[in-house]
């Protein structure tokens, strides 16, 4: 297997690449786990799956999986007010 490269074969541009294990995402936005290799959508979703210091499987601390061109991303479950409930409510992710 090669490293996927940004503009080829389909991965966009903006895509960001971990050389160790493969894997792309585009967003800057995204937290991707040195430890078990898997995207968050956000720094908040990855503090999640990080508690108590390890990873824990990011479905079993309410984490949802989204299918995306690059595979799975793990995110936060949509607030019951919709997403612009997330935006500058940090506490609107635990409401969730
Ligand atoms: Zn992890
Ligand atoms: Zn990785």
């Amino acid at each position: 297997m090669t490293l996927p490269i940004p503009g080829e074969n389909g991965v966009p541009k903006n895509a960001i690449v971990h050389g160790s294990c493969r894997s792309w995402w585009t967003g800057n936005e995204r937290s991707h786990c040195g430890g078990c290799h898997l995207t968050y959508s956000s720094l908040t979703a990855f503090d999640r799956h990080r508690k108590g210091g390890t990873c824990q499987p990011p479905e079993s601390v309410g984490l949802v999986a989204r299918q995306k061109p690059y595979g799975t991303l793990w995110g936060i479950p949509a607030p019951v007010g919709g997403y612009g409930a997330l935006y500058g409510r940090d506490e609107a992710e635990d409401a969730a």
